[in-house]
């Protein structure tokens, strides 16, 4: 089987982000990537990127006639190539565009080819990526609602009672005000947390924007504790390592990290330096099912927890299904609860929530079905 096409076809949502039902900033993306991979033997590979769309698709398109290796567009470099090879591939995209590449949009883009690639590889062989990634420890995952903090405690609670109805059994709220005000952070988590109940894990994502110091990072955590969130995520900045060892040293809640980090040396870095004890890859991020097969295991050699960070749409919450699959321990699938078509619609068999949990799809490759008519439908490049 040989590869004759790479594509990145942008797609924009009719709809801004913007506010929707219980005061959420809830219809999510604006512009969408999607990757396309097709061979000779009429199997096509697809993802999703969470990036800078139209970066992506120069990324793919620019021509590497003429120049030398380290400069080259990333559909040259593949055209050719046996989809089988997918590591050798990997490394060979990453060589290819190394002076302009190595992280950000192209490592963004490698990844999502690199989830397209594994796609094809299952359809190929008729088995679901998980399999090929070396088993399924489990058929579902708990899934957590993804969501932006209120700005009240009576919107907080409203919003968790939303969510409880919705049958999610994890919670976790992230950016909005959180930061501004430490007062109302411990009011806002504080309603969270009756309304959520005991039994309901919460989950903080505080906002490394807010630029914390490490200490201010500590006390921060400390003033949440009692409210015993299962983990406190991307109190620092994502470069601040030794921050975050300090920080982790200091507290007894889970720190989690790695939704902006990339590749095999990233991830050594968060766990051997920084010290965290979740590490969050994103497969659209972080290079795919290549490097994310690698983090689980470093994670699982440092006995860290992975829990894949996912927020674009069901394609990328099935390829992140498929790594939870595989991880010895798994605890949480991210679930982005907004509502826009991009999210939404992008599969003929949207994923449902079971009872709070995703059941892993046992399909070919990643197991969901592009719907095509939803691309042709908001196709702009
Ligand atoms: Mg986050």
């Amino acid at each position: 089987m040989k590869i004759i096409d790479v594509q990145v076809i942008v797609l924009k949502s009719p709809e801004s982000y913007g506010a929707s039902t219980r005061g959420e900033e809830v219809r999510g993306i604006k512009y969408l990537g999607i990757v396309k991979v097709q061979t000779d033997a009429g199997i096509s590979g697809y993802a999703d990127l969470e990036t800078q769309p139209h970066v992506a698709k120069a990324i793919v398109e620019a021509p590497s006639e003429g120049s030398v290796s380290g400069f080259f567009g990333l559909r040259s470099i593949l055209l050719g190539e046996d989809p089988f090879e997918v590591e050798r591939l990997w490394h060979k995209m990453y060589m290819g565009s190394v002076y302009y590449g190595r992280r950000g949009a192209v490592m963004q883009v490698i990844s999502g080819i690199d989830i397209a690639l594994w796609d094809i590889l299952g359809k190929a062989v008729r088995q679901p990526v998980f399999k090929l990634l070396g088993g399924g420890y489990r058929d579902k995952v708990m899934a957590y609602a993804s969501t932006l903090f209120r700005s009240t405690p009576e919107g907080m609670a409203d919003a968790s009672r939303w969510y409880l109805e919705q049958g999610y059994k994890a919670v976790k709220f992230g950016w909005g005000v959180f930061g501004e005000d430490p007062e109302r952070d411990v009011e806002l988590v504080l309603a969270a947390r009756k309304a959520l109940g005991d039994r309901t894990e919460l989950l903080i994502d505080s906002g490394w924007y807010v630029h914390r110091t490490a200490k201010e990072a500590i006390q921060m955590v400390k003033r949440l504790e009692q409210f015993r969130p299962f983990l406190i995520e991307e109190p620092l900045p994502p470069e601040d390592y030794e921050g975050y060892a300090q920080l982790s040293g200091a507290v007894d809640t889970l720190i989690a990290c790695g939704e902006q980090e990339a590749t095999e040396w990233g991830f050594n870095t968060l766990i051997e330096r920084a010290q965290i004890d979740v590490v969050q890859p994103d497969l659209s991020r972080c290079g795919g099912f290549t490097a994310g097969r690698k983090i689980v295991h470093m994670a699982e050699l440092h006995n860290r927890l992975c829990i894949p960070h996912s927020w674009t749409s069901d394609l990328l919450t099935a390829a992140s299904l498929h790594l939870n699959a595989f991880m010895r321990r798994a605890v949480f699938q991210e679930f982005n609860v907004t509502s826009g078509p991009l999210s939404r619609d992008l599969c003929v068999n949207p994923l449902q929530l079971e009872d709070g949990m995703l059941r892993i799809p046992q399909g070919p490759g990643l197991g969901v079905e592009v719907n095509e008519a939803t691309i042709e439908k908001y196709r702009v490049a």
